[in-house]
C-alpha cells in the first residue's frame, strides 16, 4: 500500500529538492510588516461555499458532500466555519487527506471545537477529514482504484472520481482561504518526528513555517498534486505537517501541533491575545546531500537503536539486520553516514532490501550547539517524540 515511499511525500521531493544550503536560524519569527499582505478584507465578511454562507461572529459544522457512494448515497466531509466577528485572514487547518493518518483530525477537532475563538479576528475552515472513504476503510488511500487524494488537486470537474472529490474540497474550502496548514503522518509502519513541509522560497510560506515553531523544517515545493503545493500555487500559501503515526493518536504531539497553530494564529493576527512560540533550535533542510533515508541492504529483521527525534553522530550503528537465527556473520550494522536527527524511523521491525529505515537529517554546527544549548539532544530523546 504504502509502497516504497518513506513518508508522503518524500520520494518525489527528494528528488526534486536541489537548492540552497541549510541554515540554522536563532531570531524568532521575522514577519510583521508583511502582515498587511495577508490582513483580509478590511470589514468582517461572509465566508461562502457553494450550498451556503457563514455570517461574521457565527459558527458552522457543515456535512458537505463530495461525492456519493455505489449506493447512490452522499458522501460528505465534516468542515466546521468559524467566522469572527472582525476582520483578518481567512486560514484552513486539514487533516486526513490519508484516510488512515489521525493525529491531524485530532488538532483541527480541538481548535474547531475546544478553543475559545470569540475575538477571532478572521475566519477559520477546519476540514478534520478530508479523505473520508478512506477514514472508513481505515486506509491511506481513496478505495477506488486506491488513488491518493493528495496527489489529486486542485481537481477537476468530470475528471477522475479522486480528481472530483479534490475539486469540491479546493473550489469551496481551500481557494477562499489566504493561508492553510495541512496535517499528516507517517506512512503505516513507520513514524516521524513532527516537522514542517514548506516551499521556503515562497516569502509568505517561509513566515508560516516560521511560525508553526517546530525544530525541522524541509524546503521544497512538494510532488505535484499535494493540497500544499497546489494549494501555494493557486496563492493560498500553505505549509504540511508530518507527526508521527497513522492510526493512533499521540498526545504530545498533538499537544506540540496545537502549539504550533496557536502560534501561527498569533503570527496572522487571528488570536492577538497569543505570542508566536520560538521552538528553541530550528534547522531548515532545503538539499539533498544534508538529508537522506537510509534503506536496507539486506533482508531481515530489524533491531533499531534510536527512536525518533534522536541526534546520531557520525558512525554511530542506527540499527543492525538480522537473520531468524542471529547468527553473527549475518549481523549487518547500519551506521550513521553524517551526524544528524533521526526525523523519520522504521516501527514495523522488518525489510526487504531496499526498504527505508530511517530520515536522516544532517545538522550543521552551529545548529547542533543551539539543540545542545537548548537541552534538544534530551528533549530528542523524549520530549520530542
Ligand atoms: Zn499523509
Amino acid at each position: 500500500m504504502g509502497g516504497e515511499t518513506p513518508t508522503d511525500e518524500s520520494s518525489q521531493e527528494e528528488a526534486a529538492t536541489a537548492s540552497a544550503g541549510s541554515s540554522a536560524t536563532n531570531e524568532s519569527s521575522d514577519a510583521s510588516s508583511e502582515a498587511a499582505a495577508i490582513d483580509g478584507t478590511a470589514t468582517a465578511e461572509p465566508f461562502t461555499y457553494d450550498d451556503g454562507s457563514v455570517a461574521p461572529g457565527e459558527s458552522a459544522n457543515i456535512r458537505y458532500g463530495i461525492s456519493e457512494t455505489y449506493l447512490g448515497d452522499p458522501i460528505r466531509i465534516p468542515v466546521t466555519i468559524i467566522n469572527g466577528e472582525r476582520p483578518g485572514p481567512t486560514v484552513f487547518l486539514s487533516a486526513a487527506a490519508h484516510g488512515d493518518e489521525l493525529n491531524g483530525i485530532e488538532v483541527v477537532r480541538e481548535v474547531a471545537h475546544d478553543w475559545n475563538h470569540s475575538e477571532l479576528h478572521g475566519t477559520l475552515v477546519c476540514l478534520p477529514v478530508m479523505n473520508v472513504p478512506g477514514f472508513l476503510a481505515q486506509e491511506r488511500y481513496l478505495p477506488i482504484y486506491d488513488r491518493d487524494l493528495n496527489r489529486s488537486f486542485p481537481g477537476r470537474q468530470g475528471s477522475t472520481s479522486a480528481r472530483r472529490m479534490a475539486h469540491r474540497i479546493f473550489t469551496n474550502f481551500i481557494e477562499p482561504c489566504d493561508l492553510g496548514v495541512d496535517f499528516h503522518t507517517s506512512t503505516r509502519g513507520r513514524t516521524n518526528m513532527l516537522h514542517v513541509r514548506a516551499n521556503m522560497d515562497d516569502e509568505t510560506v517561509r513566515r508560516l513555517a516560521h511560525a508553526f515553531s517546530s525544530n525541522v523544517i524541509i524546503g521544497g515545493e512538494g510532488p505535484s498534486g499535494t493540497l500544499r503545493r497546489e494549494a501555494t500555487e493557486a496563492g493560498v500559501p500553505t505549509i504540511t505537517v508530518e507527526m508521527g503515526e497513522a492510526h493512533r493518536f499521540q498526545r504530545r504531539l498533538i499537544d506540540r501541533a496545537l502549539t504550533g497553530v496557536a502560534s501561527v494564529l498569533a503570527e496572522f493576527g487571528c488570536h492577538r491575545d497569543s505570542s508566536v512560540h520560538w521552538p528553541g533550535w530550528r534547522v531548515v533542510i532545503d538539499s539533498d546531500d544534508e538529508k537522506t533515508w537510509l534503506r536496507a541492504d539486506a533482508g531481515g529483521i530489524v533491531d533499531m537503536k534510536h527512536g525518533r527525534g534522536a541526534l546520531v553522530e557520525e558512525g554511530d550503528v542506527i540499527c543492525t539486520i538480522t537473520n531468524p537465527f542471529k547468527e553473527e556473520d549475518d549481523i549487518l550494522d547500519v551506521e550513521a553516514p553524517f551526524t544528524g536527527l533521526i526525523v523519520g524511523v522504521l516501527e514495523n521491525p522488518v525489510v526487504y532490501p531496499g526498504n527505508p529505515l530511517c530520515h536522516l537529517v544532517g545538522l550543521k554546527h552551529e545548529t547542533r550547539l543551539a539543540l545542545e544549548r537548548e537541552g534538544g539532544t534530551e528533549r530528542s530523546r523524549s520530549e520530542l517524540r
